[in-house]
């Protein structure tokens, strides 16, 4: 390992789920963990404290948007992002790439890297897997990503094999910057946590053998861990468990795995199943600011008509601030007046609900009950009070 600061632990086993704590430059993290988005450095309508209080462990938070505004270099003089936005847990950034190809104008990859017009101002910039790991670097976050070309789905198998040989062409690149960065500033770019680990990331489209083989050639280049990218994508749920249990026993098992940008409660419940340890996902914090909340008895929108009068909390299960406090009726009230609280108070109970699952999930692996947890979670949420 070549940071000393980051270590992972597999402290229980239950079939192929794993319970461990993953130890960053600032601090543990219980696995396995899901982390709130904060894309520009907050996640939208809650505060650090909320979040602290919630229990989450490791925020994500956005490379392309803080590369864009305010600036990498501007948040390296301040010390790095954890000064900056007055966040002491551990801190994951992405790459940039999805964001890159899911939000900004004309944008166009070659072998170089990303081209692409920044959707705030017009402005042109290349990414490439140099630019994003020295990006990552002035942030500091404790965990960083390489640069992975994100290919659309669906895709033919050439396609994605030329993409999945370009990703690793450009891992490649990522680790050697980034080992040239533990030594010293490369091109003016100063590291500002010297415990930054960095992962790889598995790409393959819904190919099997294509994962595998980017698997096994990924883990070959050496990272701290490793990440499953390019699902979430399209492809049927089925699809995506198969992929991702073809590929996590192609990744060593003494480091953590990480799924990108999944998923439903149930679809961590089913990941974590087939071994997979971190999570990121903008579903509990988007829906909610869109009224949908999930729930022990399925997901509802708060705005429904059928609430205007209901006087019982939006999660009779749940212990969040916004359940022991609030009715149905007032949140609906609340939301319907595009109120701010609407958002904060819904966003307090989905991450809740989200944050309880996973430390459900935890419990009932260091008790062997992992099995019987899932088949719960499941039956309770496919009764789905669905309104939507
Ligand atoms: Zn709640």
């Amino acid at each position: 390992m070549a940071v000393p600061q980051f270590s992972f632990r597999v402290t229980h086993t239950d079939g192929g789920a794993r319970r461990g704590v993953m130890t960053t430059a600032h601090g543990e993290v219980d696995t396995p963990a899901f982390m709130p988005v904060g894309t520009q450095g907050a996640v939208k309508g809650v505060t650090h404290r909320d979040l602290e209080a919630l229990g989450a462990g490791i925020l994500l938070c956005n490379t392309y948007h803080l590369y864009l505004r305010p600036g990498a270099d501007l948040i390296a003089r301040r010390g790095g992002l954890h000064r900056f936005i007055g966040w002491t847990r551990p801190i994951l950034t992405d790459s940039g790439g999805y964001q890159i190809f899911s939000l900004a104008a004309r944008c166009t990859i070659d072998e170089q890297g990303a081209r692409f017009q920044s959707h705030l101002d017009g402005s042109r910039h290349l990414l490439t897997p140099e630019k994003a790991t020295d990006i990552q670097a002035q942030l500091g976050s404790d965990v960083a990503m390489v640069l992975d070309e994100c290919l659309a789905h669906p895709a033919e198998i050439d396609a994605a094999n030329q993409s999945m040989e370009r990703t690793l062409r450009w891992a490649r690149r990522a680790r050697e910057r980034w080992l040239g960065l533990r030594d010293g500033p490369v091109d003016g770019v100063i590291a500002t946590n010297a415990g930054q680990a960095q992962f790889g990331i598995v790409q393959g489209g819904v190919f099997p053998e294509l994962r595998e083989v980017s698997a096994r050639r990924t883990v070959a280049l050496g990272f701290e861990a490793y990440a499953i990218g390019g699902l979430s994508v399209g492809e049927p749920v089925d699809v995506m468990y198969d992929l991702v249990g073809r590929t996590t026993p192609c990744l060593p098992p003494a480091l953590p795995r990480y799924l990108m940008g999944t998923g439903t409660p149930q679809d961590l419940v089913e990941s974590v199943a087939r071994g997979v340890d971190l999570f990121d996902c903008v579903l509990p914090t988007r829906n909610a600011r869109n009224g949908q909340l999930f729930t022990s008895q399925g997901r509802i929108n708060i705005g429904n008509a059928r609430y205007a009068e209901d006087d019982g909390p939006p999660d009779p299960a749940c212990a969040c601030y916004t359940c022991r406090t609030f009715s149905r009726a007032y949140l609906r009230h609340l939301f319907l007046s595009r109120e701010i609280n609407a958002a904060t108070l819904n966003t307090l109970h989905n991450l809740n609900f989200y944050l309880d699952t996973l430390s459900g999930i935890r419990e009932s692996i260091a008790f062997g009950r992992f099995e019987s947890f899932k088949v719960a979670l499941h039956r309770r949420l496919s009764r789905q009070s669905d309104d939507s």
